[in-house]
């Protein structure tokens, strides 16, 4: 017989941390429906040209990260890398800008790119990202570190968050021609990968996992924005400053996308091995929904890098705690019908209840064990009583138990509590 296991690379989310998964995206979508955010379920796949064309085609992710699929018609798909690409090819071809007054979007899921995988990196990932259109910096800007912080805060995670510029279309050309000149001057020391990133996308290199030491005496790009940029990026830290937000510039900040313009941030968490700290990044992407044939519009967002966050949460203790479960034991099978009406009357009054049971060929001993495993704190024992509308309630906490009426079973469990 083959054995199967997980693919390399995936793995499978269950117990303790599937409750943290959807603890933390919980959490995110608490805080992003107070900005009135609308969520959007994005295919998984979509045309290989649509993250060619805006993730950028010397990028890592669109060179080597991608898996593809080749459908019987030769028909070339891929499996979703990121999320902005999708929302925005969803905004224009479903007209969304008539559609939401304001245009907040966020989406969580799966992402998929063919990477080394290790911990905090995996091939599946999950990601919980947000995206605001036809909104200006800095206020945008501002509001998207203001949802960052307010999410870690509330799964009490602590980072520092890292801002930067990257230009826009008239200053970084020339930025780029100084770049190249500086990286041609220590081309023998970059590794074979930023070898080629010097002929297809230089700045990448500032964004290379390896080359991080050598980049120190490089060119930055603050010192090239143009007037504009330079005081889109001014305004956008005093208002950090005025609302108190901590954060550090770290001038080689480029992002591993092609789409970004201007402001960009990263979220880091230096518990985490260096490789794999960001657990959330972002910035803005003026010019990616026109490159798509629509008509201008500014545009900015972030994606959450939820396993990463899985590495750092502990969900507090006490939430959910109201939560009781009750088994529903019977004495025969007989019983098994009543035994679904009574486990109907608990769960449909009351949403506090989890019932177990009732459960057929099993005798009540090993019915009484499995609740007892599965930590029920009441069991509802249905025998001949049941003739009289009775049954019996069993505290597991004090192993005391008595006759009750149905009518008042509710009632009585409530009371006790
Ligand atoms: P990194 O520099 O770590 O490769 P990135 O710049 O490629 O990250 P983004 O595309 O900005 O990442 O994605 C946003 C977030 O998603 C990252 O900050 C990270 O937390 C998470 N993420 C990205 N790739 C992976 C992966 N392979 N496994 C787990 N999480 C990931
Ligand atoms: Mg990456």
């Amino acid at each position: 017989m083959v054995k199967f296991v997980s693919v390399r690379g995936t793995r499978d989310i269950f117990l303790h941390e599937v409750k943290k998964l959807r603890y933390i995206e919980r959490c995110c979508r608490e805080v992003v429906s107070k900005y009135n955010f609308q969520e959007i379920i994005l295919p998984t796949f979509e045309d290989k040209q649509l993250y060619q064309r805006s993730i950028g085609e010397t990028t890592d992710i669109v060179e080597k990260q991608m898996y593809e699929i080749v459908d019987t018609k030769g028909r070339k798909f891929v499996l979703r890398p990121e999320g902005t690409a999708g929302v925005v090819r969803a905004y224009i071809e479903h007209n969304l800008k008539n559609i939401f007054p304001l245009k907040r979007f966020f989406y969580f899921g799966p992402m998929y790119r063919y990477e080394r995988p290790q911990k905090g990196r995996y091939r599946e990932f999950y990601q919980f990202g947000i995206e605001i259109f036809n909104e200006p910096s800095p206020s945008s800007d501002i509001l998207l570190i203001k949802i960052i912080l307010e999410v870690f805060n509330k799964v009490g995670i602590n980072g520092v968050l890292y801002i930067n510029s990257v230009g826009c279309d008239r200053c970084r050309p020339q930025y780029t021609t100084e770049l190249v000149k500086y990286l041609n001057s220590i081309k023998q020391s970059l590794c074979n990968d930023c070898k080629i990133r010097l002929q297809r996308n230089p700045l990448r290199i500032l964004d290379c996992k390896i080359d991080t030491d050598k980049i120190v005496n490089i060119p930055q790009i603050t010192n090239y924005l143009c007037e504009q940029c330079k005081t889109n990026y001014e305004e956008i830290k005093q208002l950090l400053n005025k609302q108190n937000i901590e954060y550090k510039e770290d001038k080689f900040l480029v992002r591993g996308l092609d789409y970004y313009t201007n402001f960009v941030f990263e979220y880091k968490v230096h518990s985490l091995s260096s490789t794999q700290n960001t657990i959330c990044a972002g910035g803005r992407y003026d010019t990616l929904i026109k490159t798509f044939g629509a008509e201008d519009t500014l545009a900015c967002g972030c994606a959450f890098g939820i396993d990463r966050m899985m590495e750092l949460v502990t969900i507090p203790k006490g939430s959910k705690t109201d939560i009781i479960k009750i088994g529903i034991g019977t004495v025969s099978d007989e019983y098994v019908s009543k035994g679904f009406e009574i486990a109907d009357m608990l769960t449909q009054n009351n949403s506090k209840y989890i019932v177990i049971g009732p459960l057929c060929k099993k005798s009540l001993k090993s019915q009484l064990r499995l609740f007892n495993n599965e930590q029920c704190k009441y069991v509802v024992i249905i025998g001949e009583e049941i003739t009289q509308n009775k049954v019996v309630l069993k505290d597991f906490s004090n192993n005391r138990q008595e006759v009750v009426e149905i009518n008042f079973l509710v009632e009585k469990i409530n009371k006790i509590e």
